[in-house]
């Protein structure tokens, strides 16, 4: 099989040739028909992700058909439609798990960091993470709900936030424009949030109500008029352009963060306790989770944009999406 491979960190993929691989007792083996490409992929190609075995496959956002069973595999049969997403794997030990809060799994497993991912003909994944593709959806398409699609939808589906809620996306990008289409489908009063007028066409066309150009509005004022968002999705990742959505909350509003990032937001307590505004940071989620996302997503016509390239093309798709030029979400196809 052919395989795109890390082969150390901070090197350019290789393209490789490798036994097709025999799933143990409790995996599978997807072969694999479309892998999105997650700006987390860089966690495996910088070494910035502690304990990596080197050379290593990425991939976590991975669609595919069920290839074959390791022993003792019940729950999916062969020629399945099945994804794969951040959530790879758990220990069934730890506190979380004993809680049932796999995502949380303190020996948590991901595609492409723990073990070989998606940016392969092949991979081994435990039969207990995957998550079923339901028709209406292409590979392709599936693929990057598996990771943009299921951090937005799960976060927004957790938010409290009710049908008719004012609902706020900050940024249109991978997630946001995934982010937005959830919000509108999820029956909220959605509003787009990003630099300069460029996108507001597109974030209509997605399905929001209102568009705010955080560079030349006041984010915070022009929320206030709509009464003050109960939620504020945010998908960036400058804590400089997080912080001023904080004073556009309604009273007991929620600053809902998906953007993984290192930059701080600015959080006053003087300013927020008057209005019992709260922060929460949200970790995309399990195979069910996925399962639902990619159900709403098929029922509910929410689909991710997306341009494709062959395998062997990783390198050229990875540097589009590191640039920010991918519009809005490159995809892998074998
Ligand atoms: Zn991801
Ligand atoms: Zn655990």
């Amino acid at each position: 099989m052919r395989a795109m491979l890390v082969r150390s960190p901070q090197t350019p993929f290789e393209s490789a040739v490798l036994p097709i691989p025999e799933p143990g007792p409790g995996e599978v083996r997807l072969r694999v028909r479309a892998c999105g490409i997650c700006h987390s992929d860089m966690l495996t190609v910088f070494g910035a992700w502690p304990g990596i075995a080197y050379p290593r496959a990425p991939g976590h956002e991975v669609a595919g058909t069920v290839d074959a069973l390791g022993s003792g595999v019940t729950t999916v049969e062969v020629g399945a439609r099945a994804g794969v997403g951040w959530h790879g794997g758990h220990d069934g030990t730890c506190r979380s798990c004993m809680r049932g809060d796999f995502i949380t799994c303190k020996k948590a497993r991901i595609p492409g960091i723990s073990y070989d991912g998606g940016y392969s003909e092949y991979m081994i994944a435990p039969a207990n993470v995957l998550a079923p593709i339901p028709d209406a959806l292409s590979f392709e398409e599936a693929a990057p709900l598996l990771c943009a699609g299921i951090t937005t939808y799960n976060a927004l589906r957790h938010s409290g936030a009710r049908a008719g809620d004012v609902v706020a996306v900050l940024g249109v990008g991978g997630l946001g424009h995934l982010g937005i289409q959830y919000a509108r489908a999820m029956g909220f009063a959605t509003i787009a949030i990003a630099r300069g007028r460029d996108k507001e066409e597109l974030a209509r066309k997605l399905g929001a109500t209102d568009y705010i150009d955080s560079q030349n509005e006041d984010v915070a004022e022009r929320l206030q008029a709509h009464g003050g968002a109960n939620v504020v999705l945010s998908t960036i990742t400058s804590g400089k352009a997080t912080t001023p959505v904080l004073g556009g909350l309604a009273i007991d509003g929620k600053l809902l963060v998906v953007g993984a990032s290192m930059d701080p937001i600015d959080f006053v307590a003087a300013r927020a306790i008057g209005s019992r505004i709260s922060v929460q940071a949200w970790p995309s989620g399990t195979a069910a989770d996925s399962a639902d996302t990619l159900r709403f997503s098929a029922q509910s016509g929410v689909r991710p944009m997306i341009e494709t390239m062959p395998l062997e093309r990783a390198q050229e798709a990875y540097d589009k999406m590191m640039s920010g030029a991918a519009r809005f979400r490159m995809v892998l196809t074998m």
